[in-house]
C-alpha cells in the first residue's frame, strides 16, 4: 500500500500545465492569466472628486469655522463624466458631483456638508459659505493614484477572482489569454448501474457517480465530457475509453477492485503504462492511475463516497495543475472534535463531518454512519475530519485537521 501523499506525487508527475485561449474576460472567472497585463491609461485617467461639493483653492478658505465662513462665488456646476470649460480663479468655487474630473485651478474639494448650502434657498447658487478649512488636495483622487499607465497591473499566472476581472475591465481590456480549462472525460462502470431517467429494475442502481463526478469536475474550473455507463466487459470499457481520447483526463468509476468482473484494471493493464495501488486511506483504498493514448487515466473506485472523497484528492488537484494553478491544496481548518473515531487498520480516515465555528474555535462533529456506500453522509457534510496512519483513536475533546469541502458562501 502507498501513501496518499506518494499516489498524489505520482498522478501530478504525469500531468501537465495546459495551453493557453483568448477569451472574453467575464468567461475567463476562475481561469489562470497566461500573459502579463500592462495598462494602456491612468486609472483614474484626471484627478477628479471623491466627495460631493466644491471645488475650490484650499488656499481660499485658510481659517474658515462654522461662526464665521468664507464666502466664495459659485461659477459653474460639474457632473461625472463631463469636464468643466471653466476655472476656478481666486474667490470662487465650482460645484462638483463625485467622480467629476476636478476643474482646473482648483486643487480641492469640499464637501456638502462643510458649506451652508443647505441653508440657502436660491437656485442656482451664486455664493457659497465654506464652513471649515481643509488641506491641499482634500477629497481628490489623484489620476493613475490606482493604476499608472505602463505599469503592470496583474501577472501572468495569477488566478482570476471577480476582483481581477474588474481590474481587467477598468484598463479596458476586454480579452484576456488564460491558460485553457481541461475536458474531462467521465466514464461509469458497473452491470449494474441504469441512467437516472430510466426506470429502475430489480437489482439495479442508478449511476449517482457520472453525475456527482461532472459536478465535481464543474466546481473545480473543468469541462465535463460525460460518456455514460459501461458494462463490465473488456470490450464495451475499450469502445467508451477511445472516446475519450480526446479530452485532457479520464475519470472512470467502478471496476478496480480485486471482483470478478473488475474490469477496468484488466483494460488499463492491456494499455500499458499502469499503476494500480492500494492507497492507504479510508474510504477509497483501490485505485487506478495511469496514460492511455497519452490521456491520464484516473480509475476511481465505484463506492459513491469513496469516488467523491478519491476525486478531491487525486483529481482535483490534477485538474487545478491542468488549469495553471500553484495552490493545490484542500482548505483545511484545526478543529475539536465532538465525536470520537477508531482506526483499526493503519490507513488515514477521511470521516464526513459538519464543523463550525463557536466563539474563537471550530468543532468538529461526525455526520453519522460513515460507509462508503452512505452518499447523504456526505450531502450533510462540509468538511472532512483526517485520521493520521498511525493515530489509532480520535476522542472527544482531541484537535483534528479538517478538510474543508465548502466554505459558508458556497
Ligand atoms: P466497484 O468499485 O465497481 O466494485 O463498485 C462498488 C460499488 O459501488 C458497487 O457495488 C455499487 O454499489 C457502487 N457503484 C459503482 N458504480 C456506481 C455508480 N456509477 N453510481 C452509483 N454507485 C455505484
Ligand atoms: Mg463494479
Amino acid at each position: 500500500m502507498i501513501s496518499v501523499e506518494e499516489a498524489l506525487e505520482k498522478v501530478l508527475s504525469n500531468i501537465q500545465v495546459l495551453d493557453r485561449e483568448e477569451k472574453p474576460i467575464l468567461q475567463c472567472l476562475g481561469q489562470v492569466l497566461d500573459e502579463d497585463v500592462h495598462s494602456p491609461i491612468d486609472v483614474p485617467p484626471l484627478d477628479n472628486a471623491a466627495m460631493d461639493g466644491y471645488a475650490i483653492r484650499a488656499e481660499d478658505v485658510t481659517g474658515a469655522t462654522n461662526s464665521s465662513p468664507i464666502y466664495l462665488d459659485v461659477i459653474g456646476e460639474v457632473s461625472a463624466g463631463t469636464i468643466s470649460d471653466k476655472e476656478v480663479e481666486p474667490g470662487t468655487a465650482i460645484r462638483i458631483m463625485t467622480g467629476a474630473p476636478l476643474p482646473r485651478g482648483a486643487d480641492s474639494v469640499v464637501r456638502f456638508e462643510d458649506t451652508d448650502e443647505a441653508q440657502r434657498r436660491e437656485h442656482p447658487l451664486a455664493q457659497i459659505g465654506i464652513l471649515c478649512q481643509i488641506p491641499k488636495g482634500q477629497n481628490v483622487r489623484r489620476a493613475g493614484e490606482d493604476i499608472a499607465r505602463g505599469q503592470l497591473v496583474l501577472k501572468r499566472g495569477t488566478p482570476l477572482r471577480p476582483q481581477e476581472i474588474g481590474v481587467l475591465a477598468s484598463i479596458g481590456k476586454a480579452k484576456a489569454w488564460v491558460i485553457r480549462r481541461p475536458v474531462v472525460a467521465i466514464l461509469a462502470t458497473g452491470n449494474e448501474l441504469v441512467e437516472i431517467d430510466q426506470p429502475l429494475p430489480p437489482g439495479k442502481i442508478y449511476n449517482s457517480n457520472s453525475f456527482s463526478i461532472a459536478a465535481q469536475v464543474l466546481r473545480y474550473g473543468g469541462i465535463p465530457q460525460v460518456l455514460g455507463i459501461a458494462r463490465d466487459q473488456a470490450q464495451e470499457i475499450e469502445a467508451k475509453i477511445k472516446e475519450a481520447l480526446s479530452a485532457d483526463m479520464l475519470i472512470t468509476s467502478g471496476g478496480v477492485s480485486v471482483g470478478d468482473y473488475d474490469l477496468v484494471k484488466d483494460v488499463l493493464a492491456k494499455q500499458g503504462q499502469v499503476s494500480f495501488w492500494t492507497v492507504r486511506m479510508k474510504p477509497g483504498k483501490p485505485l487506478a492511475f495511469g496514460m492511455i493514448g497519452g490521456v491520464p487515466h484516473l480509475g476511481l473506485p465505484g463506492n459513491p463516497v469513496s469516488s467523491m472523497i478519491t476525486f478531491e484528492l487525486f483529481a482535483r488537484p490534477a485538474i487545478l495543475k491542468m488549469m495553471g494553478k500553484k495552490n493545490l491544496a484542500k482548505p483545511s481548518v484545526r478543529a475539536t472534535m465532538e465525536s470520537s473515531i477508531k482506526n483499526t487498520d493503519g490507513r488515514r480516515i477521511f470521516a464526513r463531518a459538519v464543523v463550525r465555528r463557536e466563539d474563537d474555535r471550530y468543532l468538529a462533529q461526525l455526520t453519522g454512519p460513515q460507509g462508503s456506500g452512505i452518499l447523504t453522509s456526505m450531502a450533510s457534510a462540509n468538511g472532512l475530519v483526517i485520521v493520521p496512519e498511525d493515530v489509532a483513536m480520535v476522542r472527544e475533546g482531541d484537535t483534528v485537521e479538517v478538510l474543508m469541502l465548502d466554505w459558508s458562501e458556497e
